[in-house]
């Protein structure tokens, strides 16, 4: 099945535990933090079930189901998977990080290895497979928590102040287990439907409650979501904030106040090593992350759009100065796009017949995201000058009679109106400047990882054979002089 965007929002109105701004939120669907974003991806499940969009595919099972639960085995099947999902990226112009389609990547690989979760016992592959099976024929929208929260980093779980800060197993039952603690940070869990949760930071001996990986539906009792402050909220206008108000995707610390999990949405218990296997011996740390290249890619090019037209607007665009950086710009994104392209193209296919883009382009570029947007926002911001400020408060300043004479007069280009205008520098505030503007430059910096540790993957995957071979093969054609 997939679902419309009516039935995504009908799935919404349940039980769920949300905190903003002090109050428990009654209905997500019609609630100002939240409603722009349920919108938009209400949007997104409504092209997918358009089939003239070819984003479905037909299951083993005979099933229709949503492209991104497929699992690639070729590469004509990861290039299926980037061209649909290129569609849902085009549809928020890269400003959505946790759609849909990024857990279900995660899922899919699971359930092409399901024999790294057997190691922790045979139920535990059966549940990886029957919950894919689930969530894929319900369509179901899961997003994760994969991340302790921020207490003391040099410190195991097991260290802690108390016991339970991280989520850990407070009490073992015949029917499942109790979980107690919390963990960050739930991009879009407050408008998903199902939660997985799990640790991706290394675990240490004694660390052994919390490492676990397991699923839970957002409704559950005792799960609570604080969401930070809501940046679509309050905005005069979409024409205003067009990003806010509509790709605000929020995050939130995820609180497990004993949680009850049944054994069934548990896919490992207890295993450090596994809790690591999952996302790296299974091609799911890969296929998500190409997600979110692929993502990245379409959000590159809607900014040099929107650069490209402040320079045709403000006439700098003739300048030799602004050519150079707007190729600077376009250099950046053409890399970034070439190695998704490199990384698909190069697919490894492993021993189960799964294939995975190639590590070394994929990590190669996302080993450089402390680089990239900074320096992709710094450009767009010395090509923007103060226009981004220049314009009013909000758009009623260009309907009041009493000023709207002035900003018409003032606020202009010799190749476009002044609506035109006012809307165009807008938008470029929204990404370089406001609140949402900010955040996204925090979640290009970490959704993945901290710098630090994206290197690492970059380090660890890049693969050396290649180098040392040419550097012995070079130091082993001459020797001390006789
Ligand atoms: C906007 C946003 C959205 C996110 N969405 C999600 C989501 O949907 N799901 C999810 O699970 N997570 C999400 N995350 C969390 C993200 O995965 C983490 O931010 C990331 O893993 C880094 O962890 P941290 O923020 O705790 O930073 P820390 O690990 O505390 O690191 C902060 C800094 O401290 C230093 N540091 C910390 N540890 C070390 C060390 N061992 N050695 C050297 N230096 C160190 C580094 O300078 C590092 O940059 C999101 C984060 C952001 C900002």
């Amino acid at each position: 099945m997939v679902r419309t965007g009516a039935e995504y929002i009908a799935s919404l109105k349940d039980n769920r535990c949300i905190y903003i701004n002090g109050e428990r939120v009654s209905d997500i669907t019609t609630h100002p933090a939240f409603s722009g974003i349920v919108k938009t991806f209400a949007s997104l499940y409504d092209m997918a079930a358009d089939e003239a969009n070819g984003m479905t595919y037909l299951t083993e099972d005979g099933t229709k189901a949503n492209i991104a639960y497929k699992i690639p085995r070729s590469r004509e099947d990861l290039a299926e998977r980037r061209i649909a999902l290129t569609k849902w990226a085009e549809a928020t112009n890269g400003f959505a990080g946790r759609s849909p389609d990024h857990v279900a990547s995660f899922l899919a690989s699971f359930a092409g290895h399901p024999e790294v979760f057997e190691r922790g016992g045979e139920r535990f592959k059966q549940n990886v497979l029957d919950y894919y099976k689930m969530a894929r024929d319900q369509d179901l929208f899961v997003t994760y928590v994969i991340i302790p929260p921020q207490i003391d980093r040099s410190k195991a779980a097991h260290e802690q102040e108390e016991k339970f800060l991280p989520v850990g197993v407070y009490e073992e039952r015949a029917d499942g287990i109790v979980v107690r603690g919390s963990q960050m940070l739930g991009t879009s869990s407050a408008v998903s439907n199902h939660l997985f949760v799990s640790c991706i930071t290394p675990l240490r001996p004694g660390d052994e409650d919390y490492a676990l990986s397991f699923v839970v539906p957002i409704d559950a009792p005792g799960l609570k979501f604080y969401a930070r402050p809501s940046f679509a909220q309050d905005k005069p206008s979409t024409f205003d904030y067009p990003l806010s108000t509509r790709y605000d995707e929020s995050d939130a610390l995820v609180v497990f106040e004993d949680v009850f999990i049944p054994w069934e949405q548990i896919f490992v218990y207890k295993n450090i090593e596994l809790t690591r296997a999952q996302f790296h011996e299974t091609p799911a740390h890969i296929l998500g992350n190409t997600q979110a290249q692929i993502r990245f890619v379409t959000k590159l090019k809607f900014l040099l759009g929107v650069a490209r037209k402040m320079t045709e607007m403000n006439g700098t665009d003739k300048f030799p100065q602004v050519q150079e950086k707007l190729g600077e710009l376009a250099s950046i994104a053409a890399q970034v796009e070439g190695s998704l392209y490199a990384a698909e193209y190069n697919c490894l296919i492993d021993h189960k017949g799964i294939a995975k883009p190639h590590p070394r382009y994929l990590y190669g570029v996302v080993g450089m995201q402390d680089s990239i947007y900074p320096r992709i926002i710094s450009i767009i911001r010395e090509l923007a000058g103060g226009g981004v400020l220049q314009v009013p408060s909000s758009y009623k300043e260009m309907i009041n009679p009493e000023t709207k004479d002035d900003i018409r007069k003032y606020i202009r280009s010799s190749n476009a109106s002044t609506e035109e205008k006012v809307k165009l520098f807008k938008l470029a505030w929204d990404i370089v400047g406001s609140e949402f503007g900010g955040r996204h430059q925090q979640y290009e910096l970490f959704y993945n990882g901290a710098p630090f540790v994206v290197r690492g993957y970059a380090f660890r995957n890049y693969g050396y054979e290649e180098p040392l071979k040419l550097v012995n093969r070079f130091l082993d054609s001459y020797g001390l002089p006789e």
